[in-house]
């Protein structure tokens, strides 16, 4: 069937944010050669490929160009032995209700990945992670199209170039390609994931089942503003707004300098090679920023200093000049240049 175009859809509605303008062109792909007709057919327009709408900062301008919603679903799983099963989800399944069913299946490897908003298809392109996983650590391949040639391949787990909210996918590669699925290995009747601080503290010495972990991530999450289905305006975002910066040890010194702490009580976690990733969390408190904080109808978030939030009828601007304000007082301060982990759309 013909793919359906609509003109100037408004895109906040389609963001977890709120915010922003329409889009010139929209359209939404229920299957692969609904996303191969998009780009045969506007091959002289920008296009922008709209997951789940959990990590973009959509401008007021919006759109200027056709934006691809993916739609596709699709699960297939194939047991491999006992232990092993092998799972590919389209690019359009709901991300949290893949875990689910994997949970369900008592599949380990994704557990500690639940309640993150968004779709499949999005999950290696900043390679997320949470509670103490990444999303690297069980994708096999991700089939991609190649937007401009329209060939269809195969990206293994090494090419992905998978990194700390990185990858090939928003890094060397960016915008090369559509994500079509996704393939994870996941252990059969593993255990699940407890490495992070407060899972540790929930479950003690006791040894949960995968569920029970689902259930506690989700938990952790809501009472940080870090699920989008408990609604309110902590969590109209884009989760964390900034990534966790890295730095060498003559950093940490620096930090510890500023605020005239011993240099052993500032949090980090060790990188390897004598880099540090610093909560930005905490280095946005350490600035000043309190949780809460208001500027116009933007702030950060009731809950998580790092959670930049639309407090009702934002308009992007006012979280661009929030989060400016952020950068420039941490720039100053302990000289770090904050990275934003959302895309920024339609700006110039
Ligand atoms: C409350 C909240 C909590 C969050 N918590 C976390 C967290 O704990 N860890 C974490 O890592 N992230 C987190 N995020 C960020 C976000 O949920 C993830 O990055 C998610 O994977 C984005 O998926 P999406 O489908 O919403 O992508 P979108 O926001 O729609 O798109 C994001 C980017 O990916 C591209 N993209 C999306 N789908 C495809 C595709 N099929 N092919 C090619 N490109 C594509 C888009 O073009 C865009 O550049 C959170 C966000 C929110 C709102």
């Amino acid at each position: 069937m013909a793919l359906t175009y609509q003109e100037n859809v408004p895109l906040a509605p389609l963001t977890t944010f709120g915010v922003g303008g329409d889009a010139r062109l929209f359209a939404e792909a229920v299957n692969e050669s609904d996303i191969e007709q998009a780009f045969i057919e506007n091959r002289d327009k920008a296009i922008f490929v709209l997951g789940g709408g959990s990590n973009v900062l959509i401008s007021d301008r919006g759109f200027d160009g056709l934006v691809l919603k993916i739609a596709t679903k699709g699960l297939s799983f194939d047991s491999a032995d006992d232990a092993t099963t092998f799972v590919t989800a389209e690019a359009g399944e709901d991300w949290d209700e893949f875990v689910a069913e994997c949970v369900g299946r008592n599949l380990a490897g994704v557990e500690c990945l639940s309640g993150i908003p968004g779709l499949v298809g999005g999950t290696p392109i900043q390679n997320v992670g949470a509670y103490g996983q990444e999303v690297s650590e069980t994708i096999v391949s991700v089939r991609v199209l190649d937007r401009a040639t329209g060939e269809i391949s195969e990206v293994s787990n090494a090419d992905c170039g998978f990194e700390y909210r990185r990858s090939v996918f928003n890094g060397s590669l960016k915008d090369r390609f559509v994500v079509l699925t996704v393939s994870f290995k996941l252990k059969q009747g593993g255990s699940p994931r407890i490495e992070y601080g407060d899972l540790k503290r929930t479950f003690g010495k006791r040894k949960p089942g995968l569920s029970e972990v689902r259930n506690a991530v989700r938990e952790i999450r809501a009472s940080k503003g870090m699920l989008v289905r408990q609604g309110g305006p902590d969590s109209r975002s884009a989760g964390s707004f900034f990534k966790n910066p890295v730095v060498g040890s003559d950093g940490l010194r620096r930090i510890a300098r500023v605020l005239m702490v011993d240099e052993a009580s500032v949090p980090r976690f060790d990188m390897g090679k004598g880099n540090y990733k610093v909560p930005a969390a905490w280095l946005i408190e350490r600035a000043g920023f309190e949780k809460g904080y208001l500027r116009g109808r933007a702030g950060i978030s009731t809950l998580h200093s790092l959670a930049l939030t639309n407090r009702g009828g934002a308009e992007a601007e006012e979280i661009i000049a929030l989060k400016e304000e952020i950068e420039t007082a941490i720039g100053q301060r302990f000289q770090i240049d904050l990275v934003n982990e959302p895309n920024l759309i339609g700006f110039d």
